[in-house]
């Protein structure tokens, strides 16, 4: 409970409150902040209402001009918000065709200022069956505190919170913010960033910060707000096993020698030992996280059926967040129905195996080949092909703008930040972590535990995004009162 115990220090100041205690060292007024947010919100969410309704999505398969107006509508509200230095930008995929349109808005920090990035993505992902909608999908629409519609919270407004922020903070503050601000809002992210790298390098100089911050992440639960300080990495490859050079007459050689499936299942087996925990040598593996969540909250979550044991050691959100997770997410071998009364000579599956923060991608990679190799059931053929890579991710929550974060997120929502983890990766943070080594990253959030992204019916509470507008507001104010140094 390392920063959460910061955090607490700072209340147990002589002054008793951190905030008038901060708010007078720092030379901003946090009460005047928290003001000029709530005055602006319902503003901010009119805004937001706006942006819901064009539908930009950045899937080849989709017109790609709702995407150029998103786009548009967004470079609009950051002029309104105070930016003279707005661009549209793209890079072109591999295959030649324009990569989604990036809003990019840059405000140079004074002297001795740091600079921050304040990155969110204006694409959405398409709506699915909009049968299961119970509202259109891209009219915004309130219902019991929160909005409901495609790109709500993933993450229209995660890029209203970063424009609300910055501009209670440039009313507040007027001249005495000195900040460098730069906000970079993309516009392929649900299609897989696939020009972020190379985005990345083109405009290396112009997107360079001392910190990011990625509001792409979410909430503890509702009432109750996060930093995400872990993300798992990723690997995957395929695994073939061969046994006979072709396919044989299962009655006429059957017995003596195992088919290709079965070894296959086998040597899948070892992969796992007999609680269900990884069972691949020389994996990084931890269990010291400070949150958990309930089984009955897992199962219910990942819709596990009654019956079903769960597998592996330690709390529910190690197994989620800090250890590996291997599972199965292709098979090659004959269909059932196409199924013919032979020995099958060779079999292959795809794995996919998350990492542990801290875990080095290519050691991993090297981990499971050598598992693989060495558990060749009956001495039978192993062909190990690597695939992707991704490396996992670690804020450094001793960083002085990781605990300006979780301070400014506790002041908003009134009860201590909760360091969280996600079991999945966000690709591109691992380009922002290669390109700019240096910098600290922060990954915040305005989804919470409903906000159902990616699915029908995606909303944001809205009592949750005015604290996440305040809690940036402060940690921006924050930042330029104190700096880095
Ligand atoms: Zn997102």
């Amino acid at each position: 409970m390392g920063d959460t115990g910061s955090v607490l220090a700072m209340t147990s100041t002589p002054a008793g409150n951190p905030q008038t205690a901060t708010a007078r060292a720092g030379n901003f007024d946090a009460e005047a902040l928290r003001q000029a947010v709530t005055e602006s919100f319902d503003a901010t969410v009119g805004q937001l209402k706006e942006l819901v309704a064009i539908p930009g999505i950045a899937w080849p398969s989709f017109d790609p001009a709702p995407l150029s107006a998103s786009a548009d509508a967004v470079a609009g509200l950051v002029r309104a918000g105070g930016f003279d230095d707005v661009r549209i930008l793209r890079c072109d995929k591999e295959d030649g065709t324009p990569g989604g349109p990036a809003v990019v808005a840059r405000r140079p920090a004074a002297e001795g200022k740091p600079t921050i990035l304040l990155y969110a993505h204006h694409d959405v992902q398409p709506t699915g069956d909009p049968a299961l909608w119970e509202t259109e999908p891209f009219t915004a629409v309130e219902r019991d505190g929160r909005l409901f519609g495609r790109g709500t919270a993933d993450d229209k407004a995660g890029i209203l919170a970063h424009i609300a922020a910055y501009s209670a903070v440039t009313r507040v503050l007027g001249d005495d913010l000195g900040l460098g601000v730069t906000f970079f809002f993309e516009g392929e992210e649900e299609a897989g960033s696939p020009t972020f790298r190379s985005f990345l390098e083109t405009h290396r100089e112009l997107l360079r910060a001392d910190v990011i911050v990625v509001a792409d992440s979410s909430n503890w639960k509702v009432g109750v707000p996060a930093l995400t300080t872990s993300l798992r990495g990723l690997v995957d490859g395929t695994i073939e096993v061969q046994v006979l050079d072709h396919a044989v007459h299962s009655g006429m050689f059957g017995g003596p020698v195992l088919d290709a499936p079965t070894l296959l299942a086998r040597l899948i087996a070892t992969l796992h030992d007999a609680d269900g925990s990884v069972a691949i040598a020389g994996l990084l593996s931890r269990d010291d996280v400070s949150v958990d969540l309930t089984e009955a909250e897992y199962r219910a979550d990942a819709s596990v059926l009654d019956g079903v044991r769960l597998a592996g050691t330690g709390t529910i959100a190690s197994r989620l967040w800090t250890k590996p997770a291997l599972s199965i997410i292709g098979f090659d071998a004959p269909a059932v129905d196409a199924a013919a009364n032979t020995l099958l000579p060779r079999a292959r599956a795809k794995f996919s195996l998350r990492l542990a923060p801290g875990q080095d991608p290519a050691a991993a990679m090297d981990a499971v080949r050598k598992h693989v190799e060495a558990n060749a059931p009956f001495g039978a053929r192993v062909v190990f092909t690597p695939g992707e890579s991704g490396n996992p991710f670690r804020t450094d929550t001793a960083s002085k703008a990781a605990g300006f974060a979780l301070w400014a997120l506790g002041e908003a929502w009134g009860v201590p930040a909760v360091e969280m983890g996600i079991g999945g990766s966000i690709p591109f943070i691992a380009d922002l972590t290669e390109v700019y080594p240096e910098v600290q990253i922060l990954v915040t959030g305005v989804e919470d535990p409903d906000s159902r992204a990616h699915s029908a019916n995606e909303s944001l509470h809205l009592g949750d995004f005015r604290n996440a507008i305040i809690a940036e507001a402060l940690l921006l104010a924050r930042l330029n009162a104190e700096g880095l140094a």
